[in-house]
């Protein structure tokens, strides 16, 4: 892919860094472990991000162009909870449970987003 990313929560701003620690702590004490793929993406990678499933293989994974994701401000992360090792992308429940408890150390999550446009791993520090 092009451009650049990151997954090191140290590529956030203090803030949400701080955010997304907090959340991966919670869901521990829950036994829930969670991977942290993603945090910086760059407009480049973003873009090419955006082509996958329009005009490239793949399904489609975001709705923001290069520079119109939270993940070019450095506020926003994916992750998704393992189980026994494996990501489990495919539990609503789970989800769920991820989503309240990222929203109870004050991120936004995505997966409140309506219809189709919902996306389950991505969290942002809206401040
Ligand atoms: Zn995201």
């Amino acid at each position: 892919m092009a451009g650049t990313t990151s997954r090191r929560v140290e590529d956030l701003t203090p803030g949400a860094a701080l955010k997304c620690r907090a959340m991966v702590a919670a869901c521990q004490l829950e036994g829930i472990d969670l991977l942290v793929y993603c945090t910086y993406r760059d407009a480049d990678a973003q873009d090419a991000l955006y082509a996958q499933g329009r005009t490239a293989p793949g399904p489609v994974v975001t709705w923001a162009r290069g520079g119109e994701s939270d993940h070019q401000s450095r506020t926003a992360f994916d992750c998704v909870p393992l189980v026994g090792g494996k990501a489990v992308w495919n539990d609503p429940a789970l989800w769920a449970r991820v989503g309240q408890i990222g929203e109870s150390v004050g991120l936004s999550w995505a997966g409140r987003w309506p219809g189709a446009k919902r996306e389950m791993p991505h969290f942002a520090d809206k401040g």
